[in-house]
């Protein structure tokens, strides 16, 4: 009903205006507020400060003026509950919450509020919805028809492939029973395919409209690039794109462990870089000191771990670079999504290469989480090697991963670089390979800087077959360094103690450097033609990608090396 539609929309703009004094709805809240409003189920996927709030917050005060009660919100964060109620509060709407920072007699004169019907939105902690008393109380305002609403805000907890899985969060899925006719409306920032499945599974929203905003940060300029001497290239990298007379940007430089953080800060340091250590080894005065001066001094660059970003808000931070691989698409986009909140241009710098893919590898293959688990750890894992080594656009494949389909630069990013083409999508095309779309950001280094490929399927031949005959002869496979050397024919001790220069595979490979050969074997991990397993040590197999290659039906193609073009140029293509 279109007129009803519109009387909607206006009583959410009224609530906007007079209650929380903002002039307009932003993206998608306007839909979603009307949709939720009118008691609609919905599933709302937004970036962190994108404005999932005001989603349910406003349905919530629309249809307690309407006479439906009470809308009771799910969060996992007493500190946000707090946060919240305390405001709603000042803007005049009557809110509450109920957790365990509670003392009995609070509880007691919240949940008397709540039977007379004195509250506008409840929180409550999930564990404590769940209880008997909670859930009797509900059923009896049910029955009146005095519940207007369920907000499930940080709806990932749901989902065991979530970073934040929470058990209570799985025995949500009796709301809808229940409390049958009451709309629910679903809030996360960080949701993948396979999560998003899971919170429709799981919180039975099947039925519910999804809104997903753009994920899309236009502002930030992808690079990946190969790992060579890092500490180096990182430095280059702050010269040449965050340094002026005055001194250098502000930056995050992230590393894999306590170690590394602390050699790379020394390292800056040294090189005349304003640079300080953070990580959780550190002691805790020390990190809120370090902390503090990244927020206040200008130009300081942040070498740090991952426990370093998490509520950390500072607008101007112009680079965030990984001297190690993230260990999924996710972690990289949360941490990169720290550069330039300011919407002003900012890098997410990275430098990759087989080592961290190899170390990635070992640290799920350790871990004592189940098999089906780490099944799962290994295809996020292989999905970002996936990005490291694409050669077409890296936002339409980021967005691609988060289920976005990227169309072209915004509208209002005229200021930045050089534009990139856009072409429609084309019907049927795969959604997962950007090339299929055509279409480009202007603002990654693929775009900026489109690789030249030239086909490797002989090469890769070679490499496969290479693997293949050395664990046949030996009964069992060897690591990347040997059979790089049996390739391009060195006679190490290694390789004439196991009588591998007799193979017929040795010195096939004599044409290319170790880094061409290294360049295509990540190529090869990342299409799941060859695996590297921990048994005995980081030893290479063929997987099952192995066997199209081998066969002549498939093709691998391989970004040429800028400083060192392969040398079968009859192959090159332009
Ligand atoms: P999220 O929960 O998605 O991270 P919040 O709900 O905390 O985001 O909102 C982020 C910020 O944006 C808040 O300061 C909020 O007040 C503001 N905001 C949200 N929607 C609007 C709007 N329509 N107009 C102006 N400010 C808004
Ligand atoms: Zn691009």
């Amino acid at each position: 009903d279109v007129a009803a539609g519109a009387e909607t929309l206006e009583a959410c703009v009224e609530v906007l205006q007079s209650v929380f004094g903002y002039e307009a709805f932003r993206g998608p809240q306007a839909q979603i507020v009307s949709h939720v409003s009118e008691g609609g189920d919905a599933l709302v996927l937004m970036p962190t400060g994108g404005g999932k709030s005001l989603c349910y917050q406003v349905p919530a005060i629309v249809r307690a003026q309407g006479g439906h009660g009470v809308a009771v919100v799910v969060s996992p964060l007493i500190a946000l509950m707090h946060d919240q109620v305390g405001a709603l509060t000042e803007a005049g709407v009557s809110a509450a919450y109920l957790n365990s920072s509670l003392s009995l007699e609070e509880a007691q004169r919240i949940e008397q509020q709540l039977r007379r019907g004195d509250l506008t939105l409840l929180y409550v902690a999930p564990e404590r919805l769940l209880t008997a008393r909670c859930q009797a109380m509900l059923e009896s305002l049910h029955a009146q028809g005095r519940l207007s609403l369920f907000a499930i805000d940080e709806a990932h907890c749901v989902s065991q492939w979530g970073h934040d899985f929470r058990p209570e969060y799985r025995e949500l899925a009796v709301l809808p029973e229940r409390f049958a006719g009451v709309p629910r409306i679903a809030l996360t920032a960080t949701a993948d395919a396979l999560t998003r499945a899971d919170i429709v599974e799981r919180l039975q929203l099947q039925d519910a409209r999804t809104f997903i905003s753009s994920f899309d940060r236009p502002n930030i300029r992808y690079q990946l690039v190969e790992k060579k001497d890092a500490t180096a290239q990182l430095q280059r990298f702050i010269r040449d794109e965050h340094s002026n007379a005055q001194g250098h940007d502000a930056g995050v430089v992230y590393c894999q462990s306590r170690r590394r953080v602390e050699e790379v800060a020394a390292m800056l340091q040294q090189a005349g870089f304003k640079a300080l250590p953070y990580h959780a080894g550190l002691d805790a005065a020390v990190r809120q000191q370090h902390q503090d001066r990244f927020l206040r001094e200008e130009g300081l660059i942040m070498v740090a771990t991952i426990a370093f970003g998490m509520g950390i808000d500072k607008p101007d931070v112009r680079f965030v670079a990984h001297l190690d691989m993230p260990k999924n698409i996710e972690g990289y986009y949360q941490e990169t999504g720290r550069a330039g909140r300011d919407g002003e241009p900012a890098n997410a710098w990275m430098a990759y290469g087989l080592q961290d893919v190899v170390n990635q590898r070992r640290m799920i293959d350790d871990s004592p989480a189940p098999d089906e688990f780490k099944q799962v750890l290994r295809g996020k894992l292989d999905a970002l090697l996936a990005l490291a080594e694409a050669s077409d656009c890296r936002r339409v494949r980021l967005l691609a991963y988060f289920g976005e389909t990227y169309q072209g630069p915004h509208a209002g990013f005229a200021a930045g670089p050089p534009q990139g083409e856009t072409h429609p999508p084309r019907a049927g095309s795969d959604p997962r390979s950007g090339a299929a779309w055509g279409v480009m950001c202007g603002n990654c280094d693929n775009c900026l800087n489109p690789p030249e490929l030239f086909d490797a399927t002989e090469p890769a031949r070679k490499l496969l077959s290479c693997i293949y005959r050395v664990q046949q002869a030996s009964g069992h496979g060897y690591g990347a360094g040997h059979i790089m050397d049996i390739l391009r024919g060195k006679a190490t001790e290694k390789v004439e103690a196991n009588g591998h220069q007799r193979l017929s595979t040795f010195g096939i490979g004599a044409d290319w450097s170790e880094t061409q050969w290294r360049a295509l074997l990540r190529q090869l991990i990342a299409i799941e033609a060859v695996r590297v397993d921990d048994a005995p040590y980081n030893t290479l197999h063929l997987a099952d990608g192995a066997r199209a290659i081998l066969k002549g039906e498939g093709e691998v193609r391989l970004r040429i090396q800028a400083e060192r073009a392969p040398s079968r140029s009859r192959s090159a293509r332009a």
